[in-house]
């Protein structure tokens, strides 16, 4: 296990975080976890979790992130995508999205997705 797993959430996906976070809470805690600024606040206030925190999304916090991803440091993204609501930093979420893609990276973008990932047995297998 221990994994590192980020976390990002849009503003209207924060519930669905929460719901998901606490759901999911003795497997997150058994990995390491990073995510956006607020998103972070999110789910360390529902799962006790520390989360580190690489900055606010729409500051540049998923850029920071992508650039994580690059670097090979991230092994799993769950992004709740707020599909809805146009987004000022829309190019950096498409830059996080492309390069989980180039890297081959899990990534889930809704719920749905987040739990079929986390009911796969490579959740639990080492890596590397
Ligand atoms: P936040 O950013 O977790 O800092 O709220 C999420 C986003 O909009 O990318």
């Amino acid at each position: 296990m221990d994994k590192t797993i980020a976390l990002v959430a849009h503003d209207n996906q924060k519930v669905n975080m929460a719901e998901w976070a606490n759901k999911h809470k003795k497997q997150l805690s058994m990995h390491n976890l990073v995510g956006t600024g607020g998103t972070c606040k999110t789910v360390e206030s529902v799962t006790g979790i520390k989360v580190q925190a690489l900055g606010h999304g729409p500051d540049g916090g998923d850029i920071v992130l992508a650039n994580e991803v690059l670097q090979g440091n991230i092994d799993v993204l769950i992004f709740f995508i707020d599909a809805r609501t146009p987004h000022g930093h829309e190019h950096d979420i498409q830059t996080l999205v492309r390069i989980c893609v180039l890297k081959d990276g899990p990534i889930a973008l809704n719920k749905r997705s987040a739990e079929l990932m986390f009911s796969s047995e490579m959740m639990k297998e080492e890596v590397k």
